[in-house]
């Protein structure tokens, strides 16, 4: 683990368990260089312990990239609870995770991930003022899923020369939060919906609402488009499923799409445009930070607006200089992070 935190340039890990309600948690403070860590809170189960922790470290700095090229004043941090099927109170539970993150003085800010939802937020801030995405604060997926739209309107404009997104066929896989707002709003553009999801249930009502096309988990990937959208879990970009992929470009929310940055070289060698993760998804963090700080809906509105020129601008770089965008995004995030 400490070779991952050198690699990554982690500044701490912090472990807790509560006998008393089951909880298992880690915490990584990836950076607090512009300000408080901020980060989501995922509650999964995961095949051992180091698994939670490595999926805490790289998400923590995936984080402080993103608050950076999204101009925030955070730094990158994340929470994991070790799901765990005896659990009986998951509020209990998740209120001794809130009184784990009020020890840490405010040097971590906790909101919604994979797993949980502005209702485990409400009993985090039982026990923490340290606490976004609560009820009152609302839902940030939402604000992720118009950030990822408008994002994908920026790549197809970058990759097949348009952003009019009718009759485009998009790939979206996985229909949680994100991915069912995000294809709510491709379908209302006139896009052509391939979906794909472990529960059954959200394929049939996405079959219902949007006319899309289910396709089964494990085929997805490899489904003719001209967009991929990963929106369940990372690591769906490795060696194997990079070579299957049949699209112009991938876009979707996501967090840590590739399992090394190699992989955005083979996607750049194939054709195929990467629009880097951090970048295209941060319309949530950016709703919860300047929700956090006390914005309006018109400053948070007109900063999530920046998303696609932010694309824009990467897609133009690494064109020029024959680049992943994801070695660009990087470059220009640890310009931000660390030379000040
Ligand atoms: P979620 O847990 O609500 O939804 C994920 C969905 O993906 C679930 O329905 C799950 O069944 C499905 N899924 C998982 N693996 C799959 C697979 N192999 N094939 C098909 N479907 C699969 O999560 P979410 O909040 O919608 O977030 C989705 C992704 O976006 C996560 O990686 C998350 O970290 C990232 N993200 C979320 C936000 C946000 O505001 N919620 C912001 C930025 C990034």
């Amino acid at each position: 683990m400490f070779a991952l935190m050198q690699s990554t340039r982690t500044q701490s890990l912090h472990l807790c368990i509560d006998p008393a309600t089951g909880l298992k948690a880690v915490i990584a403070i990836h950076s607090e260089q512009h300000g408080p860590a901020m980060g989501g809170c995922r509650y999964l189960a995961y095949p051992d312990d180091d698994s939670a922790m490595s999926d805490a470290v790289r998400l923590a700095q995936g984080m402080t990239y993103k608050a950076a090229l999204a101009g925030l004043p955070f730094g990158g941090g994340k929470a994991v609870v070790i799901r765990n099927p005896h659990v009986e109170n998951r509020a209990a539970l998740f209120e001794a995770l809130g009184r784990f993150i009020d020890s840490l003085d405010g040097r971590f800010i906790v909101g919604t991930d994979s797993g949980t939802s502005t209702v485990d937020m409400d009993c985090i801030a039982q026990s923490t003022l340290h606490v976004t995405s609560t009820s009152a604060a609302g839902d940030p997926s939402q604000h992720s899923a118009m950030g990822v739209f408008a994002g994908i309107r920026a790549t197809s404009m970058a990759r097949l020369g348009s952003d009019n997104l009718e009759g485009l066929r998009v790939a979206v896989q996985g229909l949680g939060n994100v991915g069912y707002a995000l294809a709510e709003q491709l379908h209302a553009a006139g896009a052509d919906l391939l979906v794909s999801d472990l529960d059954p249930g959200k394929v049939q009502l996405a079959m219902e609402q949007f006319n899309a096309h289910p396709i089964a988990p494990e085929a997805l990937i490899g489904t003719p488009c001209d967009i991929f959208a990963p929106c369940g879990l990372g690591a769906v970009l490795n060696g194997q499923s990079v070579m299957q992929l049949r699209c112009a470009a991938v876009a979707g929310s996501a967090n840590n799409q590739l399992t090394t940055l190699q992989i955005a070289d083979q996607l750049e060698n194939r054709g195929i445009l990467y629009a880097p993760d951090y970048i295209i998804n941060s319309g949530g963090l950016i709703y919860v930070a300047l929700k956090h700080q006390g914005a309006d809906l018109g400053s948070i509105t007109a900063h999530l607006a920046r998303i696609p020129s932010r694309l824009t601008e990467v897609f133009a770089h690494a064109q020029a200089e024959k680049r992943s965008p994801a070695r660009v995004a990087q470059m220009l995030a640890e310009r931000l992070v660390y030379s000040t």
